[in-house]
């Protein structure tokens, strides 16, 4: 299996895993560029927020859960964090495994770079 997401889904390759369900798994990114920077990613394979489909409707809504929960448990939820979804290439997707980066723990300029 080559994408890498699946490979730490299936415990292939480890990570800093934060939280894990039957619906998905959140993980510190390897790179970060914040004091918190952490992945939640569906355990189901999805390249990109294109190839959504109304079947994934309940699980972008959890995913949201899952942030929120990540956020009081790592205490950032007060002073609030930022959700980003790179798609395609020009974005900056460079996984090809949809993943949510949420970013948190110090102050987000606008625009992004
Ligand atoms: P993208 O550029 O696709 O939006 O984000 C991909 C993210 O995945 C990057 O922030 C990158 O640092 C992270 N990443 C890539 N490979 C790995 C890995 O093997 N482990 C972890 N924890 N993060 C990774």
């Amino acid at each position: 299996m080559s994408c890498i997401f699946c490979r730490i889904i299936n415990k292939e390759i480890p990570a800093n895993q934060i939280y894990e369900d039957d619906l998905v798994l959140a993980f510190h990114d390897i790179n970060p560029q914040a004091p918190y920077h952490i992945l939640v990613i569906p355990k189901k394979h999805i390249s990109t927020l294109l190839e959504l489909t109304e079947e994934d409707k309940v699980l972008i809504g959890h995913i949201y859960g899952v942030i929120n929960k990540i956020a009081k448990e790592l205490g950032f939820a007060e002073r609030g964090y930022r959700v980003v979804v790179n798609c395609k290439e020009e974005a900056g997707q460079t996984v090809f495994h949809v993943h949510f980066h949420v970013l948190a723990g110090r102050p987000m300029e606008w625009p992004p770079g």
